[in-house]
């Protein structure tokens, strides 16, 4: 009743960051000089940047008082229990190592748990896992569900969910000790933030607990997809964050996390596990790669902030303005025509580059095009996901290998911009949209040695 009116944004602005207003033609020579590479623009040039969502948090006043409380000892820090104690809270797992980043953590679960030439199955891997794990040896197998995969079928309420009858088939196939891990993404980042449900996460757990699997969940949007779970599943109306959180987690063994997406802070990572045999091999690596198991390679007024960003984070009013501003976007997106990723998932919108760009062939980069047009237009920075980050090559013919994504990233900072930004970025779009057709595509004429790699350093020329 009372929240009737109360559509805005829960929080008030205390403290602001200037952004720069450009012209067009300043950005049409930024966009020359970078190689049209979103990722070689200065950011003091960029009026809404939408690269990504990890690290990019605004800090709460809460937050920013706890920095000062931080507790610098190198060994058993006071900020190291805190946070111990808001993991435990939200995990409902005995055992913290914090890490300087998310990949950090997923090193040291790929080391634990990724074995040569043996399989390793996920919904999607996240690249720094699938980096970890192929450096080892391991075979990183991505089984989302099939309607993970298909960018219209928008009433498909958990896209993330992983596909039990190719983990099964797989297993039969192979015998279960080829596959050395399940690593459970929530959300699914690859394919646009979409969600795992509840029954998915418990399924595949018992399906590889009765083969005596490992299950990891790679949790950096725990909270986002938590609320998903609240929201959309049967059962879980009545239930809190909290209880769905702890909940998730019950089913794996061990849990990574990059705090800079849902901890709601700038810098961090953890390793959460319940084997305490895993703890102590974790907390070795640690030593050698991070730093003392208390700080893990991170300040004490870090831990501080991480500790107060996931309780943050678990709040279902922050949760509720979070998960509907990517809705709102998505909404004014398909209002126009503009066709994106539906339902829309939980940390930005993701724009069909085919369907957006019909007759830019996928080889001509359609969704770096439309990166590109909408830099040009409204000095709004996005990200590709398709043909230059996700393409490879035939190993034997060195022909182009094209991705089954082909997207736009629009990744939505968490507290930083408002719906009036939101308004910015759909009107640029749509009148982008309403001149589709003059667009053409474009050309890679610099790739660095590593194709996995390369959209960070790419250079195109537009055709
Ligand atoms: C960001 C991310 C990581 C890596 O974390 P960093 O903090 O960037 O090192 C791993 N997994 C997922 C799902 C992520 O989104």
């Amino acid at each position: 009743m009372y929240m009737r009116f109360m559509t805005a944004e829960p929080f008030r602005i205390k403290m602001v960051e200037r952004l720069k207003k450009t012209t067009k033609e300043e950005r049409q020579k930024w966009l020359k000089d970078a190689g049209y590479n979103a990722f070689k623009i200065k950011a003091e040039n960029v009026y809404i940047d939408c690269i990504t969502d990890s690290g990019t948090s605004a800090m709460s006043s809460e937050q920013w008082s706890a920095l000062m409380l931080g507790d610098e000892s190198y060994a058993g820090s006071k900020s190291f229990y805190k946070l111990e104690e808001s993991v435990q809270d939200i995990f409902g797992m005995p055992y913290v190592q914090p890490t300087h980043q998310g990949r950090a953590a997923d090193f040291i679960m790929a080391k634990l748990y990724a074995k040569e030439g043996k399989y390793a199955i996920g919904n999607m891997h996240f690249d720094t896992f699938r980096g970890n794990a192929e450096v080892l040896g391991a075979l990183a197998v991505d089984y989302v569900v099939d309607n993970g995969k298909d960018t219209a079928s928008p009433s498909h309420p958990f896209k993330g969910n992983i596909d039990l009858s190719k983990m099964e088939k797989l297993i039969e196939e192979n015998g279960s000790d080829q596959i050395s891990v399940v690593i459970i993404t929530v959300t699914c980042n690859n394919n646009g933030g979409q969600p795992v449900s509840m029954q998915n996460i418990r399924e595949v757990s018992n399906l590889a607990k009765s083969y005596n699997i490992p299950v990891v969940i790679d949790a950096a949007r725990l909270s986002e997809n938590a609320y998903f779970i609240q929201q959309r599943e049967d059962g879980y109306h009545n239930k809190s964050i909290k209880e769905i959180t702890r909940e998730m987690f019950s089913y794996c063994e061990t849990a990574t996390m990059s705090s800079k997406k849902d901890g709601l802070v700038n810098i961090g990572g953890l390793f959460v596990t319940r084997n305490e045999d895993i703890l102590k091999q974790a907390q070795q690596l640690a030593i050698v790669h991070e730093g003392f198991i208390t700080y893990g390679g991170l300040a004490g007024r870090d831990l501080e902030a991480l500790a107060v960003g996931l309780q943050e984070g678990v709040d279902e009013q922050y949760l509720e303005y979070r998960i509907n501003q990517a809705k709102y976007l998505g909404d004014r997106l398909l209002e126009q025509g503009i066709p994106i990723i539906e339902p829309t998932g939980g940390h930005g919108v993701y724009v069909d580059g085919r369907r957006f760009f019909p007759h830019i062939p996928q080889n001509e980069f359609p969704s770096q095009r439309l990166v590109v047009a909408l830099y040009e237009e409204a000095g709004v920075r996005a990200v590709e996901i398709g043909a230059c980050a996700f393409g490879s090559k035939d190993p034997i013919t060195g022909e182009d290998i094209l991705p089954d994504v082909e997207t736009m990233r629009i990744a939505l900072s968490r507290r930083v911009y408002t719906n009036s930004h939101m308004d910015v970025i759909a009107n640029a779009l749509g009148e982008i949209y309403k001149n589709r057709n003059l667009y053409k595509g474009m050309k890679l004429v610099y790739e660095g040695p590593i194709i996995s790699l390369r959209h960070f350093t790419a250079g195109f020329e537009l055709l």
